[in-house]
């Protein structure tokens, strides 16, 4: 794995480049998406069928054959290994204890002269949920995008995956089951998203979709953001890891490709400030990535995409870390809470030799849904308030508007809106 010094010569543009990770060229995507996305406006089903038949490689009969019923989820359900269904109500306990901490709530607050001012949360009616499943099928994602919308009251949720060659994965169906899935539907991609956005014979139109996916599925997301709402655009997976000499060698490597082995694009950057740390967790990534399962994507992600960077003292190390904003940050330090403070920018931040960041994926509770390619500079892990929306109360008593009307009613006067002021002073001029 490539080393690189702060204090080398080019490290100024190999910092560049990482910081650039995320960087694609959406024109081509772009074109192609805003192609799906209008036939799905015109033609609706007929087209998700046809897309289907090109990009998933099954025939779609009738429109029926678009649906996963309520009972094959139960069937599947009923039907998985005992451990594994012990697993996932773990996993769906921990991730929903988590969630609920979250929820915001409704609030009043009174003044003096009578007036009544509020917030009232409101969950949105229908959620779609994208679970990608071009490559792999992701049960722990439908988890972490349904339990979010449980929480915060959606009462319909949707979902959309891809199933190639028209074969469901059974554990998501399972994990459908347990979160009570409303509908699902076998259409991925663009499709998929147009479909949730705009609606068709079959597919509800939604008021928010949420989920990752490849390049098709984020471009399409960005261009149905205002018909719907979204989440974020999360891209390909990515760590960073903080280490110090007492950090573990074999850990830190074995936590960097659990990222790599995720997409040819993840990136996984370790900062460390200690070089012999640098020296041996590089070989010890030699060592592990020979016998992964997912060799070839591991191998080339940290070929292309991974680095060790070895910092003059941890204050760097941090603002490095800072403006790499990674999706998960894990902190190998002896003293991890001590450097909580000045971590500003990471979608997760897992603390300590013993929190891997696979734990977070699956079972420790907070959502595994984060902004990569630096956007946790600016968006948050995916959350409940992502399926609610607020209202503004207001009740103003005779009191409060004769308290407050004039310096409403001049307001008004000088942005011109004459109505505006004289629904106030219509008021105040009755006794
Ligand atoms: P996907 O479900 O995102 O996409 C599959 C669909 O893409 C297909 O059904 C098809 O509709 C469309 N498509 C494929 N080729 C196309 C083409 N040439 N033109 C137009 N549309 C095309 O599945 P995927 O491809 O496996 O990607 C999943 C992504 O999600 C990966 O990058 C993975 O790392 C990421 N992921 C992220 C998280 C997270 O929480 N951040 C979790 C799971 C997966």
């Amino acid at each position: 794995m490539k080393i690189i010094k702060t204090t080398a010569s080019n490290f100024d543009e190999e910092f560049e480049n990482i910081l650039s990770r995320a960087k694609t060229d959406i024109k081509e995507v772009s074109a192609i998406v805003t192609g799906i996305i209008d036939e799905i406006v015109q033609s609706g089903n007929e087209a998700l069928k046809s897309h289907i038949q090109k990009f998933d490689k099954w025939e779609v009969k009738s429109d029926e054959e678009l649906m996963i019923s309520q009972e094959d989820m139960k069937k599947a359900y009923d039907n998985i290994d005992e451990n594994l269904k012990k697993a996932l109500h773990t996993a769906y306990d921990r991730i929903k204890k988590y969630h609920e901490k979250q929820l915001p709530k409704s609030w009043v607050d009174f003044e003096k002269n009578g007036t009544i001012l509020g917030q009232k949360v409101t969950p949105v009616d229908k959620a779609g949920l994208y679970i990608p499943g071009g490559k792999a099928a992701y049960p722990s994602s439908l988890l972490m995008n349904a339990i979010p919308a449980i929480v915060a009251g959606v009462e319909e949720i949707v979902v959309c995956t891809p199933t190639p060659n028209n074969e469901v994965n059974e554990l998501l169906l399972a994990a459908c089951h347990i979160c009570n899935v409303s509908k699902a539907f076998k259409v991925g991609g663009a499709s998929a998203i147009a479909a949730m956005a705009y609606g068709t014979k079959t597919i509800p139109k939604v008021d928010v979709i949420t989920g990752p996916g490849n390049i098709f599925v984020a471009t399409a997301k960005k261009l149905v953001f205002g018909e719907v709402n979204i989440d974020m655009i999360a891209g390909p997976s990515e760590i960073g890891v903080l280490s110090d000499s007492s950090a573990k060698p074999k850990y830190l490597a074995i936590d960097l490709l659990s990222q790599a082995e995720h997409d040819e694009m993840a990136s996984s950057i370790m900062i460390t400030v200690d070089e012999n740390i640098a020296n041996e967790t590089s070989v010890e990534v030699e060592n592990y990535l020979k016998n992964l399962s997912r060799e070839k994507i591991a191998r080339k992600s940290i070929e292309d995409r991974g680095a060790i960077i070895v910092a003059k003292d941890m204050e760097e190390a941090i603002k490095l870390m800072n403006e790499i904003a990674p999706e998960h940050l894990e902190v190998m330090t002896s003293n991890p809470f001590e450097l909580l403070p000045k971590i500003k920018h990471a979608g997760a931040i897992f603390l300590g030799e013993n929190t891997p960041e696979p734990i977070g994926d699956y079972i420790a509770g907070p959502n595994h849904t984060l902004p990569t390619g630096s956007t946790a500079k600016f968006y948050s892990p995916l959350n409940v308030e992502n399926f609610l929306k607020k209202s503004s109360i207001i009740n103003f008593s005779k009191n409060a508007i004769d308290e407050l009307g004039e310096a409403c009613a001049i307001l008004a006067d000088t942005e011109g809106l004459t109505a505006h002021a004289k629904s106030v002073r219509v008021r105040l001029e009755s006794k």
